[in-house]
């Protein structure tokens, strides 16, 4: 199930001394998670056949001296010199065991304005966001992967134009993804076309930051390179399951967890290609899958290490896990579904919508036998559960790669690619569905023998330049819109399957909205307005060839 990527990953950053292979980890993890020789057991099964793999702490660090398993924190930053240090030096010791920091720099009083009773001159937030960048270059998550971070900004802060400029060079603050949070009433008016409305003065120059500039800003920052992230404030708050907890105002660093400070999460994502049998979804399976998932996750909460007591605390009141999935595109092909189909986004929902409904089921029954999480009193939940929150979309990056399938709910970027890894060396991909499907397809076309492979050559070669293969007149209609990539899909329809997910998952959703090079600003716009109309809690969209470093590589084409 592993390419020649996975292996190389594995081998260089997973494996501990003496361990050989994927298995070895998964008998570690599932060793050091169940509480008998049983329950390990089937955790072992459960991760070795790729039908559930936990994040990336979980599988280096379970069962060693670090033992953190979180893959997400957030952590709160406050507005005097000694609380935005304090947060740098905890995101450096969160960092060094493995996990991604989120930051809400809000606060931090704007640049050149007075910020100490002593009469110091604030620099402002952005000029502390290459401090917190500089720490991760130095720590590299535990010297194992790129640390991560998501640095935000409310919307009405008045440096925010120079927040959303911030990364306007290829290479500035690199670790960092940025996000401006926005409240409904200032979608409101933008929808309604206003553009002179004030949303703050600042104190030192004077300047006025105005609805129009601010959009303007952030419209063409997306287009020059895919930033800023937005995050819709009152959507997350809405759905905050412990308000009497506090508001939330910062996720980790791909946005799939909004979290109170100091809260972690740590997660974990059910493979669905593994549960499609000719052509049809194994329920029953799925619901064993889920309810032993959620088992894993609540009891990794009380197994894992901390990085700070204020995690350890912050995470033991709520309890939340973030049970995802991904292989979505892959489990759609199996079902015969296009990506881009309504009747893709129907099964989408059905499924997510077993999944989480599956989960709180379990983690009542857990709360039973455990009780409650221990904040639930007050919480928006009327009977008890043992999870605040449960359900999330992470990206997957990694773990979809030793899962063997399609990140997370996205749709496979290519069929077939060179991909770039940390170190330099490529690798060739060819998606397997993809290729055992291609033979088919031309054979079922008539073309055998020399001909055949040349033809599937041709149709190899075609992908991996341009990415698609919609433009291919001679295969058939059918296998064209199956085999849909990224860039062929509307944005329209990127956004209503992460709605259809929304709709049935607690936490965030980790989505990128890729848009082909030739996007224009009304499009971004457009598509920003969408994303908050149906109720999304957050958007990021990336213009293809807007960057020059990407994971991936095309050689050609839009
Ligand atoms: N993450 C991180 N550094 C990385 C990749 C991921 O800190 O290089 C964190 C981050 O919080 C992200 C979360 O892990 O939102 C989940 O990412 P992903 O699902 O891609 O991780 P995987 O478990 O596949 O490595």
């Amino acid at each position: 199930m592993m390419d020649d990527m996975a292996d190389h990953i594995l081998k260089s950053r997973y494996l501990l001394p003496g361990e050989k292979d994927f298995t070895d980890i998964c008998r570690r993890v599932a060793g050091w998670i169940g509480r008998d020789e049983a329950e390990s057991g089937a955790f072992f099964r459960m991760m070795e056949s790729g039908e559930f793999l936990p994040n990336s702490p979980a599988l280096m660090n379970a069962g060693t001296p670090c033992n953190q398993l979180a893959g997400c924190f957030v952590i709160p930053v406050g507005n005097t010199i000694t609380g935005i240090f304090e947060a740098v030096k905890q995101g450096a010791i969160i960092q060094m065991t493995g996990g991604g920091t989120g930051y809400n720099f809000s606060e931090i009083a704007p640049a050149g304005t007075t910020a100490e009773p002593g009469g110091a001159i604030s620099p402002g937030p952005v000029a502390f966001l290459s401090v917190f960048d500089t720490v991760s270059e130095v720590i590299r998550q535990g010297g194992r992967r790129r640390g991560a971070n998501m640095g935000i900004l409310d919307i009405r802060h008045p440096d925010i134009l120079a927040f959303i400029d911030a990364k306007d060079k290829e290479g500035k603050l690199s670790h960092f993804n940025l996000s401006v949070t926005v409240p409904d009433a200032v979608m409101e008016a933008f929808e309604g076309g206003e553009r002179e409305e004030i949303l703050s003065i600042h104190p030192a120059t004077g300047r006025e930051n105005t609805i129009g500039s601010v959009f303007d800003a952030i419209i063409n920052g997306i287009h020059r390179n895919g930033e800023p992230g937005l995050l819709f404030s009152d959507a997350i708050n809405r759905e905050n399951r412990t308000p009497h907890l506090g508001e939330i105002t910062a996720t980790n660093p791909c946005g799939e967890e909004p979290l109170l400070p100091f809260e972690a999460c740590i997660l974990g994502s059910i493979n669905l290609a593994r549960f499609i049998e000719e052509s049809t979804l194994d329920w029953k399976r799925l619901e064993r899958t889920v309810r032993l998932a959620v088992r894993f996750l609540d009891l990794a909460i009380d197994r894992s290490s901390y990085p700070l007591p204020e995690n350890e605390d912050a995470v033991k009141k709520t309890r939340k896990i973030g049970l995802g999935v991904m292989g979505l595109h892959d489990a759609l092909i199996l079902l015969g579904l296009p990506y881009d189909s309504p009747s893709a986004r129907e099964c989408a929902e059905e499924m997510m919508a077993f999944i989480s409904e599956t989960a709180v089921d379990e983690s009542k029954r857990l709360a039973e036998v455990f009780g409650p999480f221990p904040a639930w009193e007050g919480s928006v939940w009327e009977k008890p559960v043992r999870n605040a929150t449960l359900t999330t979309i992470a990206p997957t990056g990694t773990i979809s790669l030793f899962a063997g399938c399609s990140p997370g709910i996205e749709p496979v970027y290519s069929f077939a690619f060179w991909r770039n890894n940390t170190a330099g060396a490529e690798f060739e991909v060819i998606h397997p569905l993809f290729s055992a499907r291609l033979d088919e397809e031309i054979a079922s076309l008539g073309y055998h023998g020399d001909e055949g492979r040349a033809r599937q050559k041709a149709v190899i070669e075609e992908v991996r330049r341009c990415g698609s293969l919609q433009h291919i007149g001679w295969l058939s209609f059918e296998f064209r819109k199956l085999f849909v990539s990224a860039l062929d899909i509307s944005w329209r329809d990127h956004l209503l399957m992460q709605a259809a997910f929304q709709r049935h998952t607690h936490a965030s959703i980790a989505k990128t909205i890729n848009l082909p090079h030739t996007t224009g600003h009304e499009a971004i716009r457009e598509a920003i307005l969408s994303a908050w109309k149906l109720s999304l809690k957050g958007i990021t969209l990336y213009r293809t060839g807007s960057r020059r470093a990407s994971v991936y590589s095309l050689t050609g084409c839009r």
